[in-house]
């Protein structure tokens, strides 16, 4: 097993610094309930939020996701819910990676029956040739190949979360 350097740790705080800038000029005079889709969330969100200058109400939201293995199995389920009443709020999403769709289809079905003013999304990376639902990613930092990757919050059954850096794992 080895895990190769996929995107440095300089390429994704310069990243996150520009994605920063724009979301605090889009959302300027506004404010923004942030939401962080755990657990693969909590490095980019940490970093993003540190960058933003906004006023911001941070709250968190898990889903279930791939388990111990490296497939989707389709089945999304919401394991912990936001506290805020997100009426007429602007909701920014904080998300590690959008794969098929099928955590974000199930988290937006939810959110949009609840009246938010705004529903956006902010993910570290998108791996577009997985996608089964359409979804819009409103602030994506990189666009990846399809393949299986660990660090920056990314986990393989727990582990590898805290490498500063995203590697891809080589089984
Ligand atoms: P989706 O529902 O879009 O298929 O998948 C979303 C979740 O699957 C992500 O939040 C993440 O937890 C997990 N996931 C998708 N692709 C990868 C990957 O390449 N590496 C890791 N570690 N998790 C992934």
């Amino acid at each position: 097993m080895a895990i190769d350097v996929f995107i440095s740790e300089e390429k994704i705080q310069e990243r996150i610094k520009e994605l920063a800038e724009v979301i605090s000029k889009d959302y300027k005079g506004e404010e923004v309930i942030v939401v962080g889709v755990l657990n693969g969330c909590f490095m980019f969100c940490a970093d993003l939020l540190r960058e933003l200058d906004l006023p911001v109400i941070t709250e968190f939201m898990a889903a279930s996701s791939y388990g111990e293995g490296t497939t989707t199995s389709g089945q999304v389920d919401i394991l912990l819910d936001i506290k805020s009443d997100i009426k007429g709020k602007n909701v920014l999403f904080v998300e590690d990676i959008v794969d098929t769709g099928h955590t974000f289809k199930k988290i937006l079905e939810m959110i949009k029956t609840r009246g938010p003013k705004s529903v956006k999304i902010a993910s570290l990376l998108s791996k577009p040739a997985r996608r089964e639902h359409e979804i819009d990613i409103d602030y994506l930092a990189f666009e990846i190949e399809d393949k299986f990757v660990v660090g920056y919050g990314l986990d393989l059954a727990g582990k590898y979360r805290e490498l500063p850096y995203i590697g891809i794992y080589n089984s």
